[in-house]
């Protein structure tokens, strides 16, 4: 969406198409992270923006064992807007088609799945699509993008190789009241085998409790009073809630995490973003921040190109392609190191752990040591190398 919405406003055409008929999915993430606002306000847009409903965190924090540990303040970002918001990922993404549709270049197209590559002499150019009455159709360009999340049919399609890195973690997800007395903002709750994040939205808590990989079917086993039991165990201030916010197993939503890339990210006529270039893991809350980044790139490189090919039918060259993954793959890269070493942890230290745990040295030196007391804060809100509009507003 949002790339469509800055080559749109570049003047160049583009479909969107959505397979399901429209965005509203409960637990998909709902972190609008600094660097996007910023870019809200290059586009003139935060003001609007910051009127839908949302909720501002200014602080990140958890308790290891008992011990807690304040990670850092976003008030401390050289940006204007000093906060990560939580909205509803639909209220997001329905806003950038608002945005988008204003533009005559546009074309969201929902209820409409991708499902094959279309190819000539080599070189993709276009793909087949099913609406909702399962017919199928075909639409040509220039370009074609994948960014169909870390499931994505076109990547598998593209046979571009895939670099697994894996996941010994599962996430299951559900939601808490919230009450007078709880504490503040995000929090992270690690204690002898268990992890809890506990996400502030306002006037509920939405939860995230770390599961080991495939792990859902042995907790299923032990009964759901077992599961309240060690949720209790984690988050005591709320354990009286637990028995009506957890009263059956549909109030629990498991999600499968795993961490891949892509060797290269594109081929003739393809390019792939987002979790379809680089599937991310929850750890840190920041692969919607990346996706949002790759999009940029995407649009500042290729626009004149795609304009080119508009208006003169030329080829959009593999060079620019392999120019996007250049400028992304090393924030992809240190991202996901990141999120491996806090996996690695949680899988070593957390999951096998015997005795009460201890936050790990690095935790200690980051929140003790001035300088490295903003890093926390700025790689969950900017993330490594940002991105700044730099496509026009044709119209
Ligand atoms: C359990 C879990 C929790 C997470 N929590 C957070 C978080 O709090 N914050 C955060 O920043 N990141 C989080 N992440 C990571 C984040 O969800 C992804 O990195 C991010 O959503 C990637 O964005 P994307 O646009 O590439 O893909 P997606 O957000 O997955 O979007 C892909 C879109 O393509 C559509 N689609 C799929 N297939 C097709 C098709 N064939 N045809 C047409 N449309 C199709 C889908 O319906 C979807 O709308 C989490 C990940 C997991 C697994």
């Amino acid at each position: 969406m949002m790339l469509g919405l800055l080559l749109a406003r570049a003047g160049i055409h583009v479909t969107v198409l959505e397979k399901h008929r429209d965005f509203f999915r409960d637990f998909r993430g709902d972190t609008i992270h600094t660097s996007t606002l910023e870019l809200m306000r290059e586009l003139g847009l935060l003001e609007e923006f910051l009127r839908l409903p949302h909720h501002n965190v200014h602080s990140i924090g958890g308790t290891f064992g008992g011990e807690s540990i304040r990670l850092g303040e976003f008030r401390y970002l050289p940006t204007d807007c000093k906060f990560v918001a939580f909205m509803p990922q639909w209220d997001f993404l329905d806003f950038l088609k608002r945005q988008a549709e204003q533009y005559p270049e546009f074309n969201l197209l929902m209820d409409a799945e991708a499902i094959a590559l279309l190819r000539d002499r080599g070189r993709v150019n276009g793909v087949r699509w099913r609406d909702a009455n399962a017919a199928e159709h075909e639409i040509e360009a220039h370009l074609v993008v994948a960014c169909d999340g870390r499931d994505s049919t076109l990547r598998q399609q593209s046979g571009l190789p895939v670099i697994d890195i894996g996941a010994p973690i599962d996430v299951l997800w559900f939601r808490l009241e919230r009450a007078d007395g709880d504490p503040d903002d995000l929090l992270g709750r690690i204690d002898t085998g268990q992890v809890l994040v506990m996400i502030d939205r306002g006037d509920y808590w939405q939860c995230a409790y770390l599961i080991r990989k495939n792990g859902f079917e042995a907790l299923r086993q032990r009964g759901l009073p077992a599961l309240r039991a060690d949720l209790a165990r984690i988050a005591p201030f709320a354990a009286g809630r637990l028995d009506s916010a957890l009263d059956d197993w549909d109030r629990l939503k498991l999600l499968s995490v795993q961490i891949n890339r892509l060797h290269r990210w594109h081929a003739p006529g393809l390019l792939c973003i987002g979790d379809a270039a680089h599937a991310m893991s929850p750890v840190g809350g920041v692969g919607i921040n990346l996706a949002i980044q790759d999009a940029v790139a995407a649009a500042n490189i290729l626009y004149s190109c795609l304009r080119e090919a508009q208006e003169e039918g030329s080829a959009v060259s593999d060079s620019l392609l392999e120019a996007v993954q250049k400028r992304r793959d090393w924030p992809t890269r240190v991202i996901q190191a990141f999120q491996i070493r806090v996996q690695n942890f949680l899988e070593q230290q957390v999951f096998n752990a015997a005795g009460p745990v201890k936050p790990p040295l690095l935790l200690r030196l980051i929140t003790h040591i001035p300088i490295l007391r903003g890093l926390a804060p700025r790689l969950v809100a900017l993330g490594p190398r940002r991105e700044h509009i730099e496509t026009p507003d044709t119209h």
